[in-house]
């Protein structure tokens, strides 16, 4: 039995690969169950769900809400999601609506700096307009030989601080998890050790997340350490939390991450896929 991936992306935001491409990478490493989270957007997921039903791959709905909580971008996942359920819809809606201003922004404080046709070059890499964000504007500046890799990019020009980086309000985090539960999934707090929140602000935004019915972290990811994973998965345990597990998987070259395959969750924490019982095949429950 492998792992579970509950993490990935595809063109459908800022993933390399369509989604039945994503899948096909994902079900070649043979995981329990895989989730397609796409950025703000469920666009991808029946192309997802079709291609995993043809290689037998367990597969979970997913999404990627940016929310906005003390000035700082947090995400958070949604699992299990109904794809059809309009709240959620609109929710990201609302969302999406302002990502191409923003780009445009963007766009212009990178001129300001003498970097040009920023807006147009990451729209053109842009699969989906809408969806158009950071990723692509890395990917544009790495092309035009602006740094070696779209990491260093983000270092030099797109995190706070740095030239390209452009204030923006997403949702709340309230918002989110109430979006994702009425749309009958589980809402997690992705990635945590990569915000730059020092340990006190930590425990203020896991206690909030918590207390607004947030219901895991993810304790397993590609930008963790082993460390970071023995740590968010003693708080998970102390904040009454479920832990996930997800690759992040965008497909980028050197970033040496591979979708369907993530690391065991660390002892004595509860998994997610407890939550997610009602989702998943039932030969996946048994075999757990
Ligand atoms: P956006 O939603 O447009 O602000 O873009 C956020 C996305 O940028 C994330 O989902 C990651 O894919 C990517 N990203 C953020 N920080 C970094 C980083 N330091 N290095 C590489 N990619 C990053
Ligand atoms: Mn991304
Ligand atoms: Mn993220
Ligand atoms: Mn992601």
């Amino acid at each position: 039995m492998g792992s579970f991936d509950f993490h990935s992306h595809s063109s459908f935001s800022d993933g390399l690969y369509p989604p039945a491409e994503v899948i096909r990478r994902a079900a070649a490493n043979n995981p329990a169950a895989f989730a397609l989270t796409d950025h703000d957007t469920l666009d991808g997921l029946a192309q997802a769900r079709f291609a995993a039903q043809t290689l037998s791959l367990s597969f979970i709905d997913g999404v990627e809400i940016s929310t906005t909580w003390m000035d700082k971008t947090l995400h958070i996942v949604g699992l299990g999601i109904d794809p059809g359920n309009n709240e959620l819809a609109q929710g990201l809606h609302q969302v999406r609506t302002g990502r191409v201003e923003r780009a445009q922004r963007m766009a212009d404080a990178l001129a300001r700096i003498g970097i040009g046709g920023c807006f147009e070059g990451s729209m053109v890499l842009a699969s989906n307009p809408h969806l158009v964000g950071r990723t692509h504007f890395a990917r544009y500046l790495v092309s035009q030989g602006m740094a070696k890799d779209t990491k260093a990019v983000f270092r030099k020009y797109l995190v706070p601080g740095k030239p390209g980086y452009v204030k923006h309000s997403w949702a709340t985090i309230e918002e989110a998890t109430r979006w994702i539960h009425k749309a009958g999934g589980v809402a997690v707090l992705a990635h945590p050790g990569r915000y730059d929140i020092g340990p006190n602000a930590m425990k203020r935004l896991l206690d909030e997340f918590k207390s607004v019915g947030g219901d895991a972290v993810e304790v397993i990811t590609s930008n963790h350490t082993r460390e970071q994973a023995e740590l968010f998965a003693r708080h998970a345990q102390h904040f009454g939390l479920h832990a996930s597990a997800g690759s992040d998987f965008h497909g980028d070259e050197g970033d040496r991450v591979a979708p369907g395959r993530t690391y065991d969750l660390p002892t004595g924490v509860k998994p997610i896929w407890e939550l997610l019982r009602h989702t998943l095949d039932v030969d996946v429950v048994g075999a757990y």
